[in-house]
């Protein structure tokens, strides 16, 4: 089935932008392509075509609106203020309705981040196929290990805050959970974690056009971490999501559910400047890690936290701040997938700059806050940690062996 329509995109949305083109250098597409067609402006250009009846939504137009990241970095560079990330979802939505994004095989797999159990398999499984190089180099997996870490455990009683565990994090950086319980834990709160319907948030789904499965994703979200309780989120993207189900269901409960949802690193940077818990925070160790801040698109132009990754890395870490104004790395939920040979384009960039901020150094780690992000530049060589892991090291013992990092 096709649609000559895009009827989630709002006229009034299209209508805010009045072509001035200052989008451009920020958008990563463009950036590698030159292409009017692969920036905000070419693409906003093919919605009010399609709107106004001038232009058929053909292949090449599909693919012009399925090679945006989604990044959302046109979104703070532009004056006019455009929405560009809700009139790209509701393209997106448009179009995997109709099956002309977001193939099959890659909504099937979509669907089974819900079942933990079974990703919590595929860990092992994968790392045996990578080590027989059957892994797709596409898939821009890092070098996996072959066993699943201890899973959290909540603390007894009514948790003072929520830890989301979530479904990739979950699975293949279990670690960076360990390291916010065990802060939240040093500062005295009592922590919770969510049963089987926080397996999932759906911002993949959301990434994917897959919209029904988002809201359905959502709604199982918000039962489960019921209360008051701040609900603390260590992956940018899932935290993006999760502060914007307001705008997704459109009702004062998921308004109040999103208001719950703090960023690891907001979390943070809020207690380390409240004077009765920043001592229990201090650095104990003498060594001081020099860091290479990467800063997640999901951090910086939606949530926009990234003043707090360097509120808490300055105190306890040399930082090196990146020249390239925040540009994306390409990784994009399953962007790298879909659209591999743009996305490493994208990737070589960001990987240039790093690497020339490291100067040859390899004890120079790049701090980054999503695990998608984290997993494309590992998969290029580059050593990356979360920014909560490099805190948490600088003021707790080395965890023994065996347990999560
Ligand atoms: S999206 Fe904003 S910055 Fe880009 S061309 Fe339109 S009005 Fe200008
Ligand atoms: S979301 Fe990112 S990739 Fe898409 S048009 Fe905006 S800047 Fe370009």
């Amino acid at each position: 089935m096709t649609s000559s329509r895009l009827a989630s995109v709002s006229p009034d949305d299209i209508a805010t932008c009045v072509g001035c083109g200052l989008c451009l250098p920020h958008c990563p597409t463009f950036r590698a392509t030159g292409e009017e067609a692969l920036s905000p402006r070419g693409r906003i250009a093919i919605m009010k075509g399609v709107a106004d009846g001038h232009l058929r939504l053909d292949a090449e137009s599909v693919t012009f609106l399925d090679t945006c990241i989604q990044c959302r970095a046109c979104e703070p560079a532009c004056p006019s203020g455009v929405p560009y990330g809700r009139m790209i979802e509701g393209a997106k939505t448009d179009l995997a309705r109709t099956g002309r994004v977001s193939p099959r095989w890659l909504r099937v797999g979509l669907s089974l981040l819900r079942h933990h159990r079974l990703l919590l398999w595929s860990r092992p499984l994968l790392a045996v196929a990578q080590r027989l190089r059957l892994v797709p180099r596409r898939m821009g997996l890092p070098r996996l290990s072959w066993r699943n870490d201890a899973p959290l455990r909540a603390v007894t009683g009514e948790p003072d805050v929520w830890i989301l565990t979530g479904c990739v994090m979950d699975v293949w950086q279990r670690g960076t959970h360990r390291s916010v319980a065990e802060l939240a834990e040093r500062v005295g709160l009592r922590h919770g974690i969510p049963g089987p319907e926080g397996s999932c948030c759906g911002a993949l789904h959301t990434h994917a056009g897959m919209h029904d499965e988002s809201v359905r994703l959502a709604e199982r979200t918000m039962r489960s971490m019921p209360g008051h309780a701040p609900i603390i989120v260590d992956s940018a993207g899932c935290g993006a999501a999760m502060k914007e189900y307001g705008r997704l269901l459109d009702t004062d409960e998921a308004r109040m559910f999103s208001a719950r949802v703090v960023d690891a690193v907001e979390w943070l940077a809020t207690l380390m400047d409240r004077d009765d818990i920043a001592p229990l925070l201090a650095p104990t160790r003498s060594e001081t890690p020099t860091v290479v801040i990467q800063d997640p698109c999901h951090h910086r132009h939606v949530q926009k936290v990234h003043g707090a990754t360097r509120r808490v890395l300055r105190d306890r870490a040399d930082v090196i701040e990146l020249t390239d104004d925040g540009l994306c790395c390409g990784a994009g939920g399953a962007y790298s997938l879909l659209h591999p040979r743009l996305a490493e384009e994208v990737r070589d960039r960001k990987v240039a700059v790093i690497e020339s901020a490291r100067a040859g150094r390899s004890d120079i780690v790049v701090a980054s806050a999503n695990p998608g992000c984290s997993m494309f530049l590992a998969s290029a060589g580059l050593p990356v940690r979360h920014p909560v892991d490099i805190v948490r090291d600088t003021i707790l013992p080395a965890r023994t062996k065996g347990v999560a990092r």
